[in-house]
């Protein structure tokens, strides 16, 4: 299987149809039905590592007040038990507890409403320990590699520019500097995988702070790029800016390369 960051955006785009959920759904049409998908969202941060391990995972609506219709949406996707305790087994030593109580956030749903709309692939969410620093996700990454294997897609969903503070809802707005200058620099680093600048990203100046002011949706890309192999390529499915300060763009690593 593949590895893929996805750049989720507003949760509204799961309300519309458009250049970012147009790749999110090109990306599910052009690899393998998988088994099972374990997604790192940007959305749970805890102290220690979790794992969601019920059959039948609740529908989180976790944003603000946005339209009603966000708040209707269910994706009732099974969990899968037995890929957490998979999980749970290839993150030791590190501690994982198997949660009952999380679900799915909008930073899985809203991605996979649109790449699986039937929703009947089991879905598990593997949170963030917020403790830890950025070379560390990048390990717990490496060590999910083997789910590749098993048919299991791995998927990070965050974004690398991710600024609500100076977000502007004008469509036909154009993006900053400093976030366009951010979003290469971090491409660049992806394509050479040098993982070790990104670990570092908060020294990459003022274009960082920006860009990236907390870790939350950046991280999700530490995993990916731990669980990417030597012989992957990169794809970007998508890429540009949203509302000026939300980067959409999208990395999925597959050999062959992957062609949507
Ligand atoms: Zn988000």
């Amino acid at each position: 299987m593949p590895v893929i960051f996805i750049g989720h955006g507003s949760p509204t785009n799961a309300l519309e149809t458009n250049d970012a959920t147009r790749g999110w759904s090109r990306i599910a049409g052009a690899i393998r039905r998988p088994r099972a998908i374990l997604c790192i969202s940007a959305h749970w941060c805890t102290r220690g590592t979790a794992v969601t391990a019920m059959a039948a995972p609740r529908t989180i609506h976790d944003f603000g007040p946005l339209s009603p219709r966000l708040f209707e949406i269910r994706y009732p996707a099974p969990g899968s038990p037995e890929l957490a305790g998979r999980v749970r087994d290839l993150l030791a030593p590190d501690a994982v507890t198997l949660d009952t109580s999380w679900g799915l956030d909008h930073g899985t749903w809203a991605v996979l409403l649109k790449a699986y709309p039937e929703a009947d692939i089991p879905v598990v969410q593997l949170s963030m320990d917020i403790t830890r620093p950025p070379q560390w996700h990048v390990e717990m990454g490496a060590r999910l590699q083997p789910l590749r294997d098993e048919g299991i897609l791995i998927l990070g969903s965050g974004n690398i520019v991710h600024n609500l503070s100076l977000l502007n809802w004008d469509p036909e707005s154009k993006p900053y500097d400093w976030a366009q200058r951010f979003n290469e620099r971090i491409k660049e680093c992806i394509v050479r995988n040098d993982s070790m600048t990104i670990c570092g990203y908060q020294d990459l100046g003022s274009d960082a702070v920006l860009a990236a002011p907390n870790p939350d949706h950046f991280w999700p890309l530490l995993y990916v790029l731990g669980a990417r192999r030597v012989e992957d390529a990169v794809t970007f499915t998508t890429d540009f800016i949203q509302y000026r300060s939300l980067g959409m763009t999208s990395a999925c690593f597959s050999a062959p390369p992957l062609v949507v």
